[in-house]
């Protein structure tokens, strides 16, 4: 039987792709719920919101490698760009166990969202390999980085898409990055990725900026709260390059890191943990496990440990509906891009918990890229002090603007961070009209 035409124009034109449905699970789902929650304030902007809804490309790529007992492996990557209306691309690669296409979308789109509230003139992309790391040895990692970056080296480029290190990525894996695509361009091309080593047109304060970021938010915020956050307890989850770097700057302040969780278990410490040494400790044994002076926890009695910041530094949808009531901190940090799902925020939203949102709390690490990126365009470095400046300076000045929306329409840090940005992505779109 054939289809009448009107009935066929009906059915193509509201088969939604699976992945424009809100109940669509996982971290896009939580994506596309905070864009329905910000629409009601972008005025006469909203009729472009279906923009920031689908991804401008998403490439799927096989990443086969040779492994060292001589056998095949075939591992599935991803290069995702949400949005490219205010820039090129921009956004991490994250090498893990659990990387889906929901995944590297949604972190995408909160690249395009933390670009914005920011104001870098870039879009958000992200990339990743379904893959444990832990796995390879290093000749197996450098194979599978090289031909990851030759399969999306057809999308990526210094003005394109720029990605940079996430979880499970760091400077060796953007030098080979840089080294793979330079090498099939036929020229050297620094500003390809950021994040790389410092001999190699790397940023001075790159590796420690999302940390850095993540305690400046944390001190603005805390004074909103009257919280004096050097006699703050903070518990970290996630002791890497963003929770690792949190907690130091923290201690330093004179703050009291009580709980530590990672990959590899939960310690505690009611009086502190001794934060340099625990640093040391994870490098030279991989995870916090089997750190002296301080108490094993059960992973799930992180959330009910006593502090009054509390910073999410590791993976998505950890602060979920069934935790959200154990926490006793005054106050949430999103070092993660996505950890609290939109039940908890809601949870944590009445029981008054400020949550400050990954979308500004992490957004320290791509603003020194975009340094790294400017550095390397004009072959002239900074110091340090001057990038840890100006990096203070833009995180302060996009959480007062932030703050003040909040005020002005009631509502959470997280819905005032996507007015400000999806206004700005939105503004772009339409000074920039549709092509054709
Ligand atoms: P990383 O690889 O340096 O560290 C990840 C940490 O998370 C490790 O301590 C690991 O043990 C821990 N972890 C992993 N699985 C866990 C689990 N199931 N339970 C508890 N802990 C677990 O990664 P990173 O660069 O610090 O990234 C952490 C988060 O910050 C990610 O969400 C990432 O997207 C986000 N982020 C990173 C940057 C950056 O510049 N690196 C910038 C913005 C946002």
């Amino acid at each position: 039987m054939s289809i009448p035409a009107a009935s066929a124009k009906a059915t193509s034109q509201h088969a939604l792709p699976s992945y424009l449905n809100p109940e669509h699970h996982g971290p896009w789902g939580i994506y596309l719920q905070q864009v329905d929650r910000v629409t009601p304030y972008l005025g006469s902007l909203s009729r472009w919101v279906e923009t920031l809804k689908r991804p401008k490309r998403a490439l799927i790529v096989d990443v086969p490698i040779e492994l060292d007992n001589g056998t095949m492996a075939h591992f599935e990557g991803y290069r995702v760009q949400h949005n490219t209306s205010r820039g090129p691309g921009k956004g991490g690669v994250r090498f893990h166990q659990g990387v889906t296409l929901s995944e590297v979308m949604a972190l995408s789109a909160w690249m395009s969202v933390k670009n914005a509230a920011v104001n870098l003139p870039f879009g958000g992309a992200k990339g990743g390999i379904r893959v444990d790391p832990k796995t390879l040895s290093r000749g197996e990692l450098e194979r599978l980085t090289r031909r990851y970056t030759s399969e999306i080296g057809i999308i990526i480029g210094p003005t394109k898409d720029i990605p940079a290190p996430d979880v499970n990525t760091n400077e060796q894996i953007m030098a080979w990055m840089m080294d793979t695509y330079s090498m099939n361009e036929g020229a050297t091309a620094s500003g390809v990725v950021t994040g790389k080593p410092i001999a190699l047109g790397g940023s001075l304060g790159r590796r420690e900026a999302t940390g850095r970021g993540v305690y400046t938010v944390g001190q603005e915020a805390a004074q909103h709260i009257g919280l004096d956050i050097t006699k703050a307890k903070i518990a970290v989850q996630g002791f890497g390059n963003v929770g690792g770097i949190a907690a130091k700057l923290l201690a330093q302040a004179g703050a009291t890191v009580v709980a530590v969780q990672d990959h590899g278990g939960t310690v505690y410490n009611a009086s502190g943990l001794d934060v340099p040494n625990l640093l040391k400790h994870v490098d030279e044994h991989g995870s916090v496990q089997g750190f002296e002076n301080a108490e094993v926890l059960p992973d799930e009695q992180f959330w009910g440990v006593d502090c009054d910041i509390l910073i999410p530094a590791a993976l998505e949808q950890q602060i979920t509906a069934e935790n959200a009531h154990q926490i006793r901190a005054r106050m949430v940090i999103e070092g993660a891009n996505g950890p609290t799902t939109p039940e908890a925020d809601d949870i944590l939203h009445e029981r008054g918990i400020l949550v400050v949102p990954d979308v500004i709390a992490n957004a320290g690490g791509v603003t020194v890229s975009y340094f790294e990126w400017v550095q390397d365009f004009s072959s002239f470095f900074w110091s340090e002090d001057d990038i840890n400046a100006r990096l203070v300076r833009i995180m302060r000045e996009a959480f007062a603007a932030i703050w003040q929306v909040a005020d002005e329409n009631q509502v959470s840090l997280r819905t005032a961070t996507f007015i400000v940005a999806c206004t700005r992505i939105l503004q772009a779109r339409e000074l920039r009209g549709l092509y054709p």
